[in-house]
């Protein structure tokens, strides 16, 4: 499959103005994909010129008109979502099945926001005297800077990028440097669809302090929108206090998985797989912490272990694959270094606990894992593991186990199961987090509003709201009636 590796500069593809590229290496093998652009400083500044010219015309276009284009991209990438599938694979490692649910979720985001394109209006309030009028309007923030992060290279982009369209705003994409290919192939659709020269600009890097630093330093950047760790958003919020930007900052996540001793443990058996080996376990939203009833903590743990024992770990792009490689060394390195920690502070590793060997060259595998006797001073219980690793704690009262789960500076999804209404609504109403699924871990829906609160974010993507993290208010007092 050929794919584009420059950068896409005002709809034409062009090498970095210096020439320099970075290298994009597929964690299933270890081999070398591709050789990408490496933006300049300039070269940033350029796609921001051609950004800020573009918006006021695309901000002009009928709202019809911008959701048809997305509309047309969606459509685009459904044909071709088999080699999309393949290409998101191979520089990410999810295995194929997941990059096309990837694809698949980031499509719908084309067209939930092709619809509500058509439904951002302001509104009449009524004035003090008759002799005035006090309307409002929706417009368009302006020129976005989106950075995104590697663990979903096409959704992240797809989510953020529907919105910004469809409210009328134009975008500066830095994506992730371990995955710019999704990106590239995103823009390459995009003109395709019949996206104007210059609405949409993709800045691939390895080095993100420096185009952020331009996206910073330049005040028609009216809006940052981050998706990635909570310690790399604090200092965009911190950089974008200069010139006033708007942020929308979708961060990192420590999520409780609460199983109570009257869930119904089939569901809770789908649930938990799902939710923690989604992945690799390298998502926001991936159960980081598994408190379980004592009551029915070995059913569990012993139900888990085994059916973990049965996945297929190996290559991503190999039919049959349910668990692919980390994303890189440093990955595996905090995996590893979690489970050590655990084990020196006496949890009992049930299985798994170790790199996995599978007949590739890459040493990125990590076997799924199942501790017991897992609990609060462990590194696991503190800081997101991002790998296929299940810590299981015990607990025995619900105001105790409310407490632990919201122990945590992180706020982004949280999980309980039980079959009593009274204590769904208790628990949901008191976890300290932007979604809750209650009998529920696969929470995804392009209809509903996605966030966190606490150090997991300002602001929320998908869903009606979705739209409004790139809109700004205005109000008209019209008088002498
Ligand atoms: P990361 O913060 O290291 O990187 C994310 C993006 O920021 C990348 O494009 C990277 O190049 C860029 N970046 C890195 N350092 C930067 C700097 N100093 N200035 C500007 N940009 C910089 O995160 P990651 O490792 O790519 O992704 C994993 C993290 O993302 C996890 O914490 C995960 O929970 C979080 N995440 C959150 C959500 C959500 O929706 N809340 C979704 C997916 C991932």
């Amino acid at each position: 499959m050929d794919f584009p590796t420059q950068l896409f500069i005002d709809g034409a593809w062009t090498d970095a103005s210096d020439g320099a590229t970075f290298d994009v290496i597929d964690p299933s093998t270890g081999e070398l994909i591709a050789k990408v652009a490496d933006a300049t400083e300039d070269d940033v500044r350029a796609m921001i010129d051609g950004a800020a010219f573009a918006q006021d015309p695309w901000a002009a276009m009928p709202a019809v008109e911008r959701a048809a284009i997305l509309r047309r991209a969606a459509r685009i990438f459904e044909e071709r979502i088999d080699e999309l599938a393949q290409l998101l694979s191979r520089e990410q490692g999810k295995p194929v099945a997941q990059a096309i649910g990837e694809w698949q979720y980031g499509i719908g985001f084309l067209d939930w926001f092709a619809e509500e394109a058509r439904r951002v209006h302001g509104t009449t309030i009524p004035a003090t005297t008759s002799a005035k009028r006090i309307i409002t309007l929706k417009q368009p923030l302006g020129v976005t800077a989106c950075i995104t992060p590697w663990n979903f290279p096409s959704l992240q982009i797809l989510r953020k990028l529907g919105a910004c369209l469809a409210a009328g705003c134009t975008m500066v994409l830095k994506p992730a440097e371990l995955t710019p290919l999704s990106a590239l192939e995103i823009a390459r659709v995009f003109a395709d669809a019949g996206l104007p020269p210059g609405v949409l600009q993709v800045a691939t890097s390895d080095d993100a302090p420096k185009v952020s630093g331009v996206f910073m330093a330049d005040a028609r950047v009216r809006a940052i929108s981050f998706t990635g760790s909570t310690e790399v958003g604090k200092i965009l919020m911190r950089g974008a206090a200069d010139t006033m930007k708007r942020v929308s900052l979708e961060l990192g996540g420590h999520a409780p998985f609460i199983v109570f001793e009257d869930a119904d443990m089939d569901l809770v058996h789908r649930e938990a797989m799902a939710v923690k080996l989604r992945n690799m376990g390298q998502t926001c939203v991936s159960a980081n912490r598994f408190f379980v009833h004592e009551s029915v903590a070995d059913v569990f743990s012993k139900r888990l272990a085994e059916a973990f024992a049965e996945l297929t770990v190996g290559n991503a792009l190999e039919g049959g694959t349910d668990v692919g490689p980390l994303v890189e060394e440093a990955a595996l390195v905090k995996v590893e270094a979690h489970v050590a920690d655990a084990v020196a502070k006496g949890a009992q590793v049930l299985l798994g606990g170790k790199r996995a060997e599978t007949d590739t060259e890459s040493r990125l595998y990590f076997e799924p894992t199942v501790i017991r006797g897992a609990d609060e001073t462990m590194l696991l219980a503190q800081e997101e593991t991002f790998g296929p690793v299940a810590p299981i704690f015990t607990f025995t009262d619900e105001d105790d186990v409310v407490r632990r789960a919201n122990d945590s500076d992180y706020g982004l999804a949280g999980y309980f199961f039980t079959r009593d209404l009274n204590r769904a609504i208790r628990v949901a109403e008191r976890l300290d987090y932007g979604t809750v699924g209650v009998n529920d871990a696969q929470i995804s829906a392009v209809q509903a509003p996605f966030g966190g609160v606490k150090q997991s974010g300002i602001g929320r993507e998908g869903g009606a709201l979705g739209i409004e993290e790139y809109l700004d208010t205005k109000y008209l007092s019209l008088g002498g009636l």
